[in-house]
């Protein structure tokens, strides 16, 4: 039997696009309401309230029309002035992606890199704002997702507020997943989104904007207003009777809502314990497997996406290709630098569950050993289930 490029899938587990919650689906098929219609601007009002209470702000975070890539962009081009030194935390590909964008608002610009399969020290961060006081803006990506490591954000937003510069978080693919909130990390403007972790489809951004961030950029004459990348924009358009700034994504807000039912009635808590087990259970079968994890270490391995080092003499589009073709099972591959040296088993949202974890092992193994790479697939998910087991 085989699966070819026309059928569907028969289980996605990416790390972004992902699947959406089933409920979530039907949130979409909702009718489209006019955006003036007051049910609507009600429902608004009360779905950034609930956005609110989702990213524990103490004020109200705004939702963007678009995927989180604009909230991304907008935070750069909306704080970052030609007066500012940005120090970007690279430890992946996002990370070193959004310095380039900082770069288009300043020239003043500090980067710290480290190889794509290990994390930022937070004490090279505190080193280089003591050797460098001119920094004013911090960036770090969260969950930088081609490498599926994690970076210390908490400590690392301690450091930058202890130095008064401004943090530009992205929690895109780790928010959701794992204990991570704007106020926790002391981010000035923390970017998220509903597709990755809280099981959506890819359409919005959530983004947390502190008081001393909105003051930054209503000083900045550049910052975008009437423009698609504009924040100042949306400052009001959460209260029921502001204008909207242009036509929001009425069927995504729709969607939204229940993603967050759905996070909030479950419990925070247990949505991240089991994003972890997937992900614990996930590695302990990679080990038995005799694989080897790309993360330098366990202890910086996502728990929302486990990145499995591709084995020597192996061609990584042809293993996707072929577990998808054999089984019907998607992975993720890697990104610019980490294209062909690693593929991506995602767990975010629906396909945050253990039982995942064994389609996962067993489609990988399967497909290394249909390509010549034995693997024994059984020590894997032995190895699975005492892991899921142990968790009960
Ligand atoms: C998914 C993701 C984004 C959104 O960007 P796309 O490339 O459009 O998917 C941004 N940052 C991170 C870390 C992500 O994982």
């Amino acid at each position: 039997m085989r699966y070819s490029d026309n059928d569907q899938p028969v289980i996605t587990l990416t790390s972004g696009p992902v699947n959406a919650y089933a409920d979530v689906l039907r949130g979409l098929s909702s009718p489209v309401l006019y955006d003036y219609d007051p049910a609507f601007q009600l429902f608004h009002e009360r779905l950034v309230e609930k956005a609110q209470t989702v990213m524990r702000l103490s004020n109200r975070p705004l939702i963007l029309q678009g995927e989180p890539v604009l909230g991304l962009e907008a935070a750069a081009a909306s704080l970052i002035t030609p007066q500012d030194t940005v120090l970007n935390l690279a430890s992946g590909v996002y990370g070193k992606g959004f310095g380039y964008w900082a770069a288009r608002y300043t020239p003043n610009m500090l980067e710290i890199e480290v190889p794509y399969n290990e994390a930022i020290d937070p004490k090279a961060v505190s080193e280089m704002l003591q050797s460098n006081p001119q920094i004013s803006i911090v960036a770090v990506c969260h969950h930088d997702t081609p490498s599926g490591t994690i970076n210390p954000i908490d400590e690392i937003g301690a450091i930058v507020a202890a130095h008064g510069a401004y943090l530009i978080v992205d929690a895109v693919s780790s928010f959701g997943g794992m204990k991570t909130h704007p106020e926790e990390c002391k981010a000035d403007i923390y970017v998220t989104g509903p597709n990755k972790c809280l099981g959506c489809p890819p359409s919005l951004t959530l983004l947390g904007v502190s008081e001393r961030a909105w003051d930054k950029m209503k000083a900045n004459d550049d910052a975008p207003t009437a423009s698609m990348l504009s924040i100042l924009d949306w400052e009001n358009a959460w209260s029921h009777d502001a204008p909207f700034p242009f036509t929001p994504s009425v069927a995504e807000l729709n969607g939204l809502d229940v993603a967050f039912d759905i996070y909030l009635q479950e419990g925070p808590e247990n949505v991240w314990a089991r994003h972890a087990l997937t992900a614990a259970t996930t590695r302990a079968g990679i080990k038995a497997m005799g694989l080897d994890l790309w993360a330098a270490s366990d202890s910086i391995a996502s728990p929302t996406t486990t990145a499995v080092k591709t084995p020597d003499g192996i061609d990584e589009a042809v293993l996707r290709a072929t577990a998808r073709e054999r089984y019907g099972v998607v992975f993720s591959a890697g990104r610019g630098e980490t294209l062909g040296k690693l593929t991506r088993i995602g767990h975010m949202g629906p396909t945050a569950q253990p039982i995942y974890a064994i389609a996962a092992l067993s489609a990988y193994g399967g497909a290394l050993n249909l390509l010549g790479h034995q693997t024994n697939v059984g020590d894997g998910i032995n190895a699975a289930i005492k892991t899921i087991d142990a968790a009960a």
